[in-house]
């Protein structure tokens, strides 16, 4: 495996892959690998012959207030991770090299970033689109995988692609939990083991609205009003949202058509964690 930090040196690389013809995938992510994370890996070594990992922590997504500073990091563990996962090239780039004195273009995705995280996150999702079509431009991938954890970037990148016409497939992969139920972030080790057992009331709402669903609740009141012991059990939690969504667009809905998203955030202490569900009634 490769480490790749200069960005002149990893276009380089893959425009010469592509004079092949070969096929490249990436997977971006902040580092700080979990199974999450290895899931996308897993799926990316299956759909083509170059596999690229982006560790890049990103400053032009995290507020000023936000934990960009603190945000973990182990780049070592990370390297030996994706080794054994088959990677073929970590690209790393630094701050500075992504953004140089005198950087002003930036992507914007217009409506599905509104609501949910950009309403509390106002330049998150600018920063989200603005490096993954800079690292799209780095390593000129046809396949870009992402993870439904972060369903609403998910979503943000896929019209990102289908708007700009970008030769990219974005591939969205499945939600990867703890045995408990707890998503799996690199933000879970900020938590206490008291935070941790709060965390857990984010997916056991989530699971309890799919088994409503499942037998026929179709209203956002009812689902809602059949959750609600569940968020006063947890008084160390601080919820920032909970919406039930059109897959989509990503708008607000009063009632399941058919399928729909349930998506959370909340505060545990210092941690904001997210997670989300398909809800399907028969
Ligand atoms: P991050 O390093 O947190 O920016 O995440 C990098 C990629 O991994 C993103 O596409 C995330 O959606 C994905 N990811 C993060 N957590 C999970 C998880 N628990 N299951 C599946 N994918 C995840």
């Amino acid at each position: 495996m490769q480490v790749i930090n200069d960005l002149q040196e990893m276009q380089h690389l893959a425009l010469d892959w592509r004079s092949r013809s070969d096929k490249i995938v990436l997977v971006p992510t902040m580092g700080y690998f979990h199974q999450g994370h290895l899931s996308l890996m897993a799926y990316g070594r299956s759909r083509g012959e170059h596999l690229v990992v982006s560790i890049f922590v990103n400053p032009t997504q995290f507020g000023p207030q936000e934990d960009l500073d603190r945000y973990p990091r182990d780049f070592k563990r990370d390297c030996q991770l994706a080794q054994d996962a088959g990677v073929d090239v970590i690209f790393a780039p630094a701050a500075d090299q992504m953004y140089p004195p005198g950087y002003q273009t930036f992507a914007t995705v217009e409506q599905v970033t509104k609501g949910l995280c950009g309403a509390s996150r106002p330049t998150h999702f600018r920063g989200v689109a603005t490096v993954v079509l800079k690292l799209l431009n780095l390593v000129q991938p046809q396949v870009a995988v992402f993870g439904e954890k972060d369903y609403q970037q998910l979503i943000t990148l896929q019209r990102l692609a289908a708007d700009l016409n970008l030769p990219v497939e974005v591939v969205g992969r499945p939600l990867v939990r703890e045995p408990d139920g707890l998503a799996l972030s690199s933000r879970n080790v900020f938590l206490s083991p008291e935070e941790r057992q709060a965390a857990l009331t984010l997916s056991q709402a989530l699971f309890k609205a799919r088994e409503l669903a499942g037998r026929g609740e179709r209203t956002r009141a009812d689902i809602f009003a059949g959750l609600q012991p569940l968020f006063e059990s947890a008084p160390l939690l601080s919820l920032d949202y909970l919406a039930l969504i059109d897959c989509q667009t990503l708008k607000e809905i009063a009632e399941i058509p058919g399928q729909a998203r349930l998506a959370v955030a909340a505060r545990v202490g210092r941690t904001r964690l997210i997670d989300n569900i398909l809800l399907e009634v028969p």
